[in-house]
């Protein structure tokens, strides 16, 4: 069995995460191919698919127009495994706000069941790097890159909490959908992509 592992280009970090998914397939000895997808006949072939981080209004709009928000959410809905990524992830979610401005109309999946706040460590000049610690999933230590990271204020009751940083939560796995507010993709550890692969699998 060969996996299909798509990675969704509308915007933002895609190539890394293509690199970072084919080093995963490699260092586990797992068959697959992975591609960047668009449109809902692409995403209608995946047997996973990756959220990218990027700027999740422009990802939510541009996907709403060509129909692939819908069919990224009716698979997700079928059990297709989902790795949700920084913008991934409030994508994914079923409530955000920003920390300045409040509630803001953004098309979002309405699947994870967390309450994420965007930008919650600050804006672009307040990323930063540090390592954190991910023991129920067994990678005890990684790096964690957090670029205008948003973080997550509430789960609900299916939500696994993976990962914490003082006090907020940066990483959650509810059944085949896995989220980080961190960027696995840009540092040369890819356990995070392999975790995933794993839930494909
Ligand atoms: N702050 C961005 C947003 O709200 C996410 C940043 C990122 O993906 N690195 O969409």
């Amino acid at each position: 069995m060969s996996l299909n592992i798509g990675v969704f280009a509308v915007q933002g970090d895609v190539e890394e995460n293509l690199v970072a998914t084919k080093t995963a397939l490699d260092e586990l000895g797992i068959k697959g191919t992975v591609s960047t997808v668009k449109t809902p006949d692409q995403i209608a072939k995946l047997d996973g698919i990756i959220l990218p981080g990027g700027e999740s209004t422009t990802i939510g709009h541009l996907s709403l127009v060509n129909g692939s928000l819908k069919k990224i959410k009716e698979k997700i809905e079928a059990g297709m495994p989902a790795m949700g990524i920084c913008a991934g992830l409030i994508l994914l979610a079923k409530e955000a706000k920003d920390r300045v401005v409040g509630k803001m109309e953004q098309p979002i999946l309405d699947l994870l069941d967390v309450k994420v706040e965007r930008n919650s460590f600050g804006r672009q000049r307040d990323s930063f790097e540090t390592d954190i610690s991910m023991e129920s999933i067994k990678i005890s230590k990684f790096k964690g890159i957090f670029i205008r990271a948003p973080s997550i204020i509430e789960v609900g009751k299916n939500v696994e909490v993976i990962s914490k940083l003082n006090e907020k939560t940066i990483a959650v796995k509810q059944k085949n959908i896995l989220a980080t507010v961190f960027h696995p993709e840009l540092t040369t550890d890819v356990s995070m992509h392999k975790y995933f692969i794993n839930m494909i699998k």
